[in-house]
């Protein structure tokens, strides 16, 4: 078995595929050669899967949210945090798998449509990509924040707080959620993290200063990959201060900062650090 290639990365809603693995059930699990369909990772659940609805010869079902899964060299199949090994593992196919809602046999090899919910998967890529660009835009605000120097740098090349910081990230239709940490760990690295948490408001108030600066820009965001199998690595770039940037993303995005319209977030404290909601008005 081979791993599902996808096409989502290239911005596609839609495929034909043959079915290479089906498991009538409530839902019914299928999984096809190609998809289009974005699944949610299992070890970084920050965007959602899509949805939509796949169509074959004489039947029709909605498609749930899609997860990640990987079939054994037996032949069998692991959804999500069930899934025991890691990619590259031999004789392991890692699968994009659609939930399929209702019981249905559909036979291998038989062909399938797949199409994915345009709406619902775009206002989850400007949640994405305003993710990005606040992660980028926290980590300026904060720079008077490090008392030593670090050497974990995001791709401006400023201390890497989010990165260090974040316990959760969740991406939203038009908005994300991300949970930071200020632990013991962080404060050794240099974060002063008593002022930082005394100064929110202020600090709130340049984060969306400066991505409004940033929004007014315009630049283009692009995606890249090193293949088209699910766990081939894909990569977010954006054009931001006259340079390129690139950073690791598995998720889906707009095509320019331009779409984002409005972004803006809000910081409140929590146990040891802060929430950050942020919202997209495109
Ligand atoms: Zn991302």
């Amino acid at each position: 078995m081979e791993h599902s290639r996808t096409s989502f990365v290239l911005g596609h809603h839609q495929e034909q595929a043959k079915v290479v693995y089906c498991q009538a059930g409530e839902p019914t699990l299928l999984v096809t050669d190609l998809t289009p369909f974005h699944p949610q990772s299992h070890l970084w659940p920050d965007q959602p899967g899509d949805t939509g609805t796949v169509c074959w010869d004489g039947g029709e079902a909605d498609v749930d949210p899609c997860r990640m899964g990987v079939i054994s060299p037996e032949g069998e199949l692991f959804v999500d945090l069930d899934i025991p090994v890691k990619r590259g593992a031999e004789g392991w196919a890692f699968v994009v798998v659609h939930p399929l809602a209702g019981r249905h046999e559909l036979a291998v090899g038989s062909m399938v449509e797949l199409r994915v919910d345009a709406k619902a998967r775009h206002t989850l890529s400007l949640g994405h990509s305003g993710c990005h660009l606040i992660a980028l835009a926290l980590n300026r605000v904060l720079m008077p924040y490090w008392r030593k120097e670090v050497s974990e740098r995001d791709a401006l090349g400023q201390p890497d707080f989010d990165r260090l910081a974040i316990q959760s990230s969740r991406v939203e239709p038009l908005g994300s959620r991300e949970q930071y940490r200020i632990g013991k760990s962080l404060r050794k690295k240099g974060v002063n993290g008593e002022a930082l948490l005394a100064e929110l408001p202020l600090i709130e108030q340049r984060v969306n200063a400066q991505l409004a600066a940033w929004l007014a820009s315009g630049g283009e965001i692009r995606r890249s990959r090193t293949g088209e199998a699910i766990i081939d690595s894909r990569y977010w770039h954006c054009t931001l201060e006259g340079q390129e940037l690139t950073i690791p993303c598995g998720g889906t995005h707009v095509g320019s900062l331009s779409e984002l319209g409005r972004v803006s977030v809000q910081l409140s404290p929590c146990e040891e650090g802060f929430i950050l909601l942020s919202r997209v008005s495109p």
